[in-house]
């Protein structure tokens, strides 16, 4: 690599986001930080501004525009503010790589915008392509964005499949640590609470895709993650629980030969593969010792005491605007819990109930998703209301 890869980091102040940085300041004559970007966090993002010295910044917040602008007066960065700014500064011309590291379907747009300018996407936002991966991995091809996944899981996949020809791929094992609840009973699972569930034994995450992996709803967004990426028929995805999360995900081959990625569970290699691929670069994290893991262990999933798994690999199957469904429903009901709500148990509960009521379309276009988001968030709130 001659010269400097210049990233744009959509969602800097999250635990991606904030990662990201940290692999770009350890490797200062390789990455350049173009665009930084905010929901909220104005005080973060002015720190990581100054840090970075990045080109723009944008606050989605516009009661923090001005105070964003003020304090980086001296400094000569742009701000800028809103929802539609992301879609226009992921298209300068001086951004090499954007990963895509917002939480949620707010994430889809800017992606979208992203792969429209043909340039690298390292993509966290799994939810965009829950919600809309055929159209998402069509851009991709047609407007020559190569889309590489950061999610562990997708990333340990990716590199298995690197040099292979993938009509040999004959399934994939993804891997799930279990999450917090793993030696729960179903009638426990009813009165975990809150702090409970943010524990996460192996990942230390955002509070959304914590609350996922102790439901287990995120490695069911994964499957369908990994189908879209992958091309994958859903009976060739097996979820496997394997609570030390060394390996982060393996393909098997049709002569039976079976390629595991295997490394710590840190989100900083995988970011990290996404914006050097096809090249490695060295590391002063992550000192992997293969004695430190004498024993490991597989285990089909419970999908009974985690139905939210088997609601999504259900619906994976569904396809068409019912992984949107999913999503909306899954969002606001991770969003109650958070805000307690409503129960544990209860996530799942509203999600299979907010797919029952929500129009079906086969072929959805993307505005049919915006829709189904924008039905499906509304008839989850008064599910709540009405009935939990
Ligand atoms: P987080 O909550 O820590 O951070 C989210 C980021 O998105 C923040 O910078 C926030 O400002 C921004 N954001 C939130 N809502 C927004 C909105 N409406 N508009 C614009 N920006 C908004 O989340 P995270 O854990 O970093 O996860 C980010 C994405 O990466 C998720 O899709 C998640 O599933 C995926 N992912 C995360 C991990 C992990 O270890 N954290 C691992 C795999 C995949
Ligand atoms: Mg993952």
């Amino acid at each position: 690599m001659s010269k400097k890869t210049n990233i744009a980091i959509l969602g800097s102040t999250g635990s991606i986001g904030t990662q990201a940085l940290e692999v770009i300041s350890q490797n200062p004559d390789i990455f350049q930080v173009e665009i930084l970007t905010a929901n909220t966090n104005a005080d973060l993002l002015i720190k990581q501004a100054i840090k970075y010295s990045p080109n723009t910044v944008v606050i989605i917040d516009e009661l923090k525009y001005e105070y964003v602008k003020n304090t980086l007066f001296d400094h000569d960065i742009k701000v800028y503010t809103g929802k539609d700014a992301l879609n226009y500064v992921v298209s300068f011309s001086t951004i090499d790589t954007v990963l895509s590291a917002i939480v949620g379907f707010a994430g889809l747009e800017s992606t979208i915008a992203a792969i429209k300018t043909g340039k690298r996407i390292a993509l966290a936002n799994k939810e965009s392509l829950v919600v809309a991966g055929k159209i998402i991995t069509d851009l991709s091809k047609q407007y020559n964005a190569p889309i590489i996944p950061v999610d562990s899981e997708h990333s340990a996949i990716f590199q298995c499949l690197v040099g292979e020809d993938t009509s040999s791929v004959k399934n994939i094992y993804l891997t799930a640590s279990g999450g917090p609840f793993r030696h729960k009973s179903l009638s426990e699972l009813n009165n975990v609470t809150l702090s409970d569930a943010l524990n996460h034994p192996k990942w230390n995450m955002g509070n959304k895709i914590t609350i996922d992996s102790a439901t287990l709803m995120n490695k069911g967004l994964e499957a369908i993650e990994a189908k879209y990426l992958f091309n994958l028929k859903p009976e060739q995805i097996e979820i496997v629980v394997h609570p030390e999360s060394i390996i982060h995900s393996m393909v098997k081959f049709n002569d039976g030969s079976v390629k595991a990625q295997i490394g710590n569970p840190d989100m900083r290699v995988p970011i990290k593969y996404a914006f050097t691929f096809p090249y490695r670069i060295g590391t002063e994290f992550n000192n992997f010792d293969i004695f430190a893991h004498s024993s490991l262990h597989f285990e089909k999933p419970d999908l009974e005491k985690f139905p939210a798994l088997n609601i999504a690999l259900n619906v994976m199957k569904t396809g068409g605007n019912a992984t949107c469904v999913l999503n909306a429903a899954n969002e606001i009901a991770v969003n109650a819990f958070l805000n307690n709500k409503i129960k544990f148990t209860q996530i799942s509960t509203l999600v299979e109930e907010a797919l029952t009521r929500v129009d079906f379309i086969k072929e959805p276009t993307l505005n049919n998703l915006f829709e189904t988001d924008k039905t499906t968030r509304e008839i989850s709130l008064k599910i709540i209301k009405e009935k939990l």
